[in-house]
């Protein structure tokens, strides 16, 4: 048996460790990981990095390394390797499951802007503040280089690339969560935010922003998720996706 767990999330790496505690003898649990992050956290299980070469290049990889099961516990923003996973299985008849942490859901007293892009983010910031609070990720921060005279404070693990167009007037904060709410709120506090954005993420390690925000009375504005590809099975958690992995009839995990 060998299962592909396409990864880059804390559920990939957890979902990674129950495979691990439960497979059978023989049975290999194998973590993809993209390669955009310098010193990733590793899953437990084998770990292979780095671009598979479209949804061709990874249906050749599932043959050749003859998958049983593909499970896609990609982050929700990660929408290319979601499509080619779902092309991949479809062409080499491996089951697929998609697992996708739930979305955030405003409360009371939240004053949240939805919109679709990262270009639609960008559009919406100048009537809602002067100075941002932006957790998009680096990869996406173009979007915003034309944004003056915004001011922005940029949250990522890694800081964006050279030459990657930015906006004029930024600050990089290098830092990874979990995050805590205290941190959010000094950092709110003392970069005088008015504004917060940040993609649909879900999920525990990232949520005090909004909390913070809201305590502050701040609007946020929130970039949707893209769809799952269709037919593709969801789940929300790395255990139904090992209950999932037990009811595949050509799968045999215990
Ligand atoms: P993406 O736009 O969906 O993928 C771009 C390309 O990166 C894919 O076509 C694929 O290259 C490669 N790739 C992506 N995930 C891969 C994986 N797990 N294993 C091997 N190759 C992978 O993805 P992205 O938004 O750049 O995100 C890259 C990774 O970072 C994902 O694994 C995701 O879980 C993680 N991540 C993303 C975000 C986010 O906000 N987007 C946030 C946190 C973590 P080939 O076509 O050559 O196979």
């Amino acid at each position: 048996m060998h299962v592909l767990v396409l990864g880059g999330t804390t559920e990939a790496r957890r979902l990674a460790g129950l495979l691990v505690e439960t497979a059978p003898a023989g049975a290999r649990v194998t973590s993809s990981l993209a390669g955009r992050v310098a010193g990733p956290r590793l899953p437990p299980g084998e770990v292979r990095i780095g671009g598979f070469g479209g949804a061709d290049g990874l249906a050749a990889w599932l043959r050749t390394h003859r998958v049983d099961a593909l499970i896609d516990a990609t982050h929700p923003f990660a929408g290319t390797i979601s499509f080619n996973a779902a092309a991949a299985a479809a062409a080499t008849h491996v089951p697929l499951l998609a697992l996708r942490r739930p979305g955030w859901v405003p409360g009371d007293g939240d004053d949240w802007h939805p919109v679709d892009s990262l270009a639609g983010a960008a559009a919406a910031l100048p009537a809602l503040g002067r100075r941002v609070f932006l957790t998009t990720g680096r990869m996406g921060i173009a979007a915003f280089a034309g944004s003056d005279p915004l001011w922005f404070l940029m949250r990522s693990v890694d800081a964006p690339d050279p030459g990657t167009p930015c906006p004029a007037r930024m600050e990089v904060l290098l830092d990874r969560g979990p995050f805590t709410l205290e941190g959010e709120r000094r950092l709110i506090d003392r970069h005088r935010i008015d504004v917060l954005v940040t993609k649909d993420s879900g999920g525990d390690a990232t949520a005090p922003k909004l909390t913070a925000a809201r305590e502050a009375g701040i609007p946020v504005v929130v970039v949707r998720r893209p769809p799952v590809p269709p037919g593709v099975p969801v789940v929300g958690a790395p255990e139904p996706a090992v209950a999932w992995l037990r009811e595949q009839p050509t799968v045999h995990w215990p």
